[in-house]
Order: structure tokens, then sequence, then C-alpha cells
């Protein structure tokens, strides 16, 4: 038969939040971008069907998924404990730490977190990189109110850019991507050492084969191709 429930599982709507270049971005009103090319790959060589993009809001992105509105988080997500008590990860994909973002050729030239005792600090809301901030708010080098918290990462570089604030935490390709782009530079590197995962709800089953689909896209080429494509 064709039942609505046989055809959901042939299908994976996967979900994103745009403004985080070159992982998931937006082109001529167009969602592209690195993690877009891989889980649409990964999708198609597991054997299913790319659903419709969601793009929504960072913070969404769990309970979406939990929800069943989407089926696939892809959006540079790093791997960590909290997150796993809620959603499954697939393999990683991707290595990255923080990135000091400062205004390029400014007079603030940050060489450690130390440097940043009494500045405004950017990051996007919910992220690994707005954890560093509030850490740097738990040290008592920040000031709570000096913690901008960015509904997304290319909101925070506009600001910087506009010396609405000093500094802003993010990943480190993406960093290096508004680097290319904007007056911003990187600074500083904190190493966290992060690894990006794909996720899903726990009792998708559809995992395992997601996983089989990356690692054949990075044995036959596929996946530096990839790369390649989306970073210089
Ligand atoms: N890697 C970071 C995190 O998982 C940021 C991801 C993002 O902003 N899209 O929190």
């Amino acid at each position: 038969g064709c039942s609505s429930s046989e055809e959901n599982t042939e299908t994976i709507v996967p979900g994103t939040n745009s403004g985080f270049p070159p992982f998931e971005y937006t082109e001529d009103g167009e969602l592209v971008g690195f993690d877009i090319e891989l889980a649409e790959t990964v999708i198609d060589r597991a054997g299913y069907e790319v659903g419709e993009w969601q793009d929504i809001a960072f913070e969404s992105l769990i309970p979406s998924v939990l929800d069943g509105d989407i089926d696939l988080i892809a959006a540079g997500m790093t791997i960590g404990p909290d997150r796993q008590e809620q959603i499954d990860f697939t393999d990683p994909y991707w290595e990255s730490s923080q990135a000091v973002l400062v205004q390029e050729g400014g007079e603030f030239q940050p060489e450690s977190v130390e440097d940043l005792e009494g500045v405004r600090v950017g990051a996007q809301g919910g992220t690994t990189g707005e954890g560093e901030a509030e850490a740097l708010v738990e040290d008592g080098l920040v000031a709570e109110d000096d913690l901008r918290r960015y509904d997304n990462y290319t909101l925070a570089a506009q600001d910087l850019e506009n010396g609405n604030v000093d500094a802003v935490i993010v990943d480190e390709p993406v960093a290096g991507s508004f680097a290319g782009d904007r007056a911003v530079a990187i600074a500083f590197v904190i190493d966290t050492g992060e690894q990006f995962g794909m996720g899903m709800r726990p009792d998708d089953e559809r995992l395992s084969d997601l996983n089989d689909a990356l690692a054949e896209l990075r044995d036959d080429g596929t996946y530096d191709e990839l790369v390649g494509e989306w970073f210089e």
C-alpha cells in the first residue's frame, strides 16, 4: 500500500539554521553550504528521499527533531553530552574549535581569554560558543549585560563590524569565512576540540544507514570533493 507512515520512512526531512557559512547560508534566497550538500548526499546514498529543508532557529532544532517536524539536524552541531541525552548523532563529520573574532585592524587585539576582560562578547544563542562566553561571565571577566546573544552568527558578525560588540566567539571555520568576507579577523583560537555530527531521534533506526553512507562517501572520495568545494 501507500500509507503515509510508509512514505514517511522513505523521506528524511532535514533541518538547519542558516547564517553559518560555509556550512549553511543563503545565497540569492537559496539555502546552500557544506552541510546542505553533505546531508543531501548522505541521505541519497543511504537510499532515502531528501525532504524539504526547514531553516529554523538553532535552539529549535532539537525540539523539532524530537517532535518529528524534522528528521535530521545538519547544522554544524557539536556532539556533546547534554545534547546526547536528547538525541543521537551520526559519526563525527567535522572537527572544530572556537575562534575569537574582532574588528580587522582595530585597536582591540586580544591574545587570550584574559584579554577579554571588561569587553562586550557575542555568540549565537544555544551554541558551544555561547558556552565559552558564559564561562567568561562565570569567571568574572565579562559582565552578564555584556554577553550579547544573537539569533544567528551572521547577525553577530554584522554587529561586530558595526562596533556594537567587541568580540564574537564562533566556530573556527565560520570565523574564517566571515574574516574572508567582512572587516573582521580571528584574534585567537580557544582549543575546544569539538566534533560535529548530524542529529536524529534516538528511536530512528535509519541512523545506521546514514552512518554507512557517510563511511562510503569518505572511502570513495566524495567527502573530500565536497570539502574542496566548500572550504578553501
Ligand atoms: N558548533 C556549535 C554548536 O554546536 C555552533 C553551531 C551553529 O551555530 N550552527 O553549538
